[in-house]
């Protein structure tokens, strides 16, 4: 049975249903049944009963005379007639004694008996009936009938009941299988419709309702259910799209650079690590070009930082279209570059592609509504082989645009094995540096500056010196670039100021005044208060401010908007002598000298070196005087080696000369004995000529 029922409960709805309606009409069609046979039954016996006492009290009345007469054949006869109704079985008048007065019984075959119904058992019927006469008992009636017909009835009923029932059944089965339809088919929908979405997961499927019931419910709570379940997919696939989006976003942030959007260092780590790690053979090999641009600071320092990082967009975009789409162009950091290129087949080829690099950076570009230059050092390093190690050519790159850098700067280099060391050596100098000055191995040399049209000395520029324990000499154009690029030169350009202005004071004293030159780096320009220390200093030195000269170089003054144009004004209000430095080498525009204060204009060497015998140098010299004439400017002329370089000079109308010539950069003890010298010598010569005065002239 419980099997039987577990079956039943795993079933589908429709054949549930069905055997439902099966059992419970069944059992309410049995029920009837039954109910009607009892009711049947009982209205039949009742009715039979009736009848059969009616009958027997006629045959009693009857019978009373022959009882009286004790005529017992005639009793008998009257008894007989009964045999006329087919369900009688037997009749008899027994006395009270018990003796049977009469009896009848009718003949084996009896119609009744015909009928087929059993004569024994609970079918038979006895009904006794009183015989009476003046009140007094004399005897009983017992008549026995047949109660079959009464059976065969309920048969009859109860088979038309069972036929009805059958029909009913059949009638109703049918119905209820359309009408269960009604609850089975939406049900069924819905259990397909939740397979469909649990198997091809699509949730923008929906139950159609069809009905308010419960089944109508539970489509309802399905399709919310369902969209519940889809709005919050959406929303976490949207949330997941988000969180990939940021992560893409802080990644890319992470691997380039802000300002130029190039790929950056961390980006370069990576690439190169997969390019190692890479196996796959490929054509050609790669040469890392590592690209530093000239004077970056100052362009910061001058025009300031947003005009510097204007000028690394542009760099930046000028690399890319310089480039094939397979190389890889990264910003390193500051104003450094490292360009990957790929599939290079010889030596040459990376020079070719190195040179195409600086040829885009030099182009000119405009800032500050000025056509404006920059230019950069390459250095270069080629893959011997086709597994390349990108940390040693990073090295080899580095040093070999250092060694481009010493060497004037806007230039190439390839890689060589003695750069490496040089490249070291600047590491270890660097490092050195911070101790020099507390370890007391810098010195300031001082180089005479001579008025050339009398030979007097006027002044002198101060000139640093390391005196390195191991190495011996350091030239400052090793470490003063070294001390710039580490700051450092802040802290040794006050050094070198307070020195040589204190020695000039002291000099002064004993002499006839002479100026001091002190070369002044655009690092120190960046210390917004460096004017204000700069008179500390001076005063502190006891040399009159206007015997203070600071050497500035072009590139420190060209932008008129930047800090160092206000320093200067500052510097030259103060009384301080402005000479600008290296004049011509650089990029200024002369359109710029006459905003500021500056007293002197110092020709490079560059353009006295090839003198007298270049006829461009000296034209160019010529023109650089009379400018400065013009501007109220005097010319210093630098590096005069010669006799005949100098006698130019002094033709073209430069004020003043500097070199080997005259003299070398001295040290202090022996400067003194140079300014005793020149200016006894000068004051003899003055004496014999204001003796002689034909022979002066
Ligand atoms: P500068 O200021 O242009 O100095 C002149 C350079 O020319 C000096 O080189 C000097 O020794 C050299 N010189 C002078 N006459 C002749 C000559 O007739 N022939 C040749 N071939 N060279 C001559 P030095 O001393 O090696 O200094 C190099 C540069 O280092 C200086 O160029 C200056 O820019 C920088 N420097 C030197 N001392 C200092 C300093 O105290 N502070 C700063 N910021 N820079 C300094
Ligand atoms: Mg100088
Ligand atoms: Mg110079």
């Amino acid at each position: 049975m419980r099997r039987h029922w577990n079956t039943l409960r795993d079933i589908p709805i429709r054949q549930k249903l069905r055997r439902f309606q099966l059992m419970t009409s069944l059992i309410s069609g049995l029920c009837t049944t039954a109910m009607l046979v009892l009711i049947v039954w009982n209205v039949e016996y009742r009715k039979a009963e009736h009848e059969a006492g009616l009958k027997a009290g006629i045959v009693a009345e009857n019978a009373l005379p022959a009882l009286l007469l004790r005529d017992s054949k005639t009793a008998e006869e009257i008894l007989a007639r009964l045999g006329r109704d087919s369900e009688v079985l037997g009749a008899r008048i027994i006395e009270p004694n018990g003796r049977i007065f009469a009896s009848f019984r009718p003949p084996d075959g009896n119609p009744g008996g015909a009928k087929g119904i059993a004569r024994e058992g609970l079918l038979r019927m006895r009904v006794n009936t009183a015989i009476v006469s003046g009140g007094e008992r004399l005897a009983t009636l017992e008549v026995e009938s047949d109660r079959g017909y009464v059976v065969a009835q309920i048969l009859f009923y109860g088979g038309a009941v069972l036929l009805s029932m059958v029909l009913s059944m059949l009638i109703g089965n049918s119905i209820a299988v359309h009408l269960q339809r009604v609850i089975t088919d939406p049900l069924s929908a819905l259990v397909a419709l939740m397979k469909n979405v649990s198997v091809d997961g699509n949730l923008s499927q929906r139950a159609t309702i069809t009905t308010q019931d419960e089944i109508g419910e539970l489509g309802e709570g399905f399709n919310r259910m369902i969209a519940h379940i889809e709005q919050r997919n959406t929303a976490l696939g949207n949330e997941l799209a988000e969180r990939q989006r940021v992560e893409q976003r802080l990644e890319h942030q992470a691997l380039h650079d802000q300002v130029t959007g190039l790929p950056n260092r961390h980006f370069f780590r990576r690439r190169t690590d997969e390019l190692m790690r890479d196996t796959a053979p490929r054509q050609g090999s790669r040469a890392l070009l590592f690209i530093d641009l000239d004077n970056f600071k100052y362009v910061n320092d001058t025009f300031g930082h947003d005009c510097g990082d204007r000028l690394l967009i542009v760099v930046g975009e000028r690399l890319s279209a310089a480039v094939r789409a397979t190389d890889m162009v990264v910003r390193f950091g500051g104003d450094e570059f490292v360009v990957v290129l790929d599939q290079i087949a010889n030596l040459p080829q990376a020079q070719l592609g190195a040179r195409k690099v600086l040829d885009a950076v030099i182009q000119p570009f405009k800032m500050a509504e000025q056509n404006f230059f920059i230019t950069c050092s390459i250095g270069v390093a080629m893959a011997a082989g086709p597994s390349e190690n990108f940390d040693e050519l990073l090295k080899k790159a580095d040093a070999a645009m250092y060694v481009a850098k010493s060497a004037g700067k806007n230039g190439i280099r390839l890689w060589e094995p003695s750069m490496s060391n040089e490249s070291r050596t600047r590491f270890e100098l660097e490092a050195e540096l911070h101790q020099a000055l507390d370890n007391h191995e810098l010195e300031l040399h001082y180089q005479p500056i001579i008025e050339l049209a009398t030979g007097r000395i006027a002044g002198l520029e101060a000139l640093m010196r390391w005196h390195h324990p191991a190495r011996g000499p350091v030239s400052p154009a090793v470490f003063i670039p070294i001390a710039e690029d580490s700051g450092l030169i802040v802290r040794l350009g006050e050094w070198a100021m307070l020195t040589a202005f204190s020695q000039a004071a002291r000099w002064n004293a004993r002499f006839d005044p002479l100026f001091m030159a002190v070369n002044v780096s655009g690092r120190q320009f960046r210390d917004h208060a460096f004017a204000s220390k700069a008179q500390t200093i001076a005063r502190a030195s006891g040399l009159a401010y206007g015997m203070c000269e600071l050497e500035v170089t072009e590139t420190m003054v060209m932008g008129h908007s930047g800090e160092a144009a206000r320093i200067l004004g500052e510097l030259s209000a103060a009384g301080f002598s402005l000479s600008l430095d290296d004049f011509g080498t650089g990029y200024s525009s002369l359109a710029y000298l006459k905003r500021f204060a500056l007293d002197k204009l110092k020709i490079d060497r560059s353009f006295v070196m090839d003198l007298p015998d270049d006829v461009e140098d000296a034209a160019i010299t010529e023109a650089i005087v009379g400018l400065a004439k013009t501007l109220s400017m005097r010319t210093v002329a630098e590096g005069i080696e010669t006799a005949a370089q100098a006698a130019m000079l002094r033709q073209l109308g430069c004020q003043y000369g500097q070199g080997y010539f005259f003299s070398r950069p001295l040290p202090a003890e022996q400067v003194a004995a140079f300014i005793a010298n020149n200016q006894a010598e000068h004051a003899h010569r003055r004496g014999a000529a204001e003796a002689k005065p034909s022979l002066a002239r």
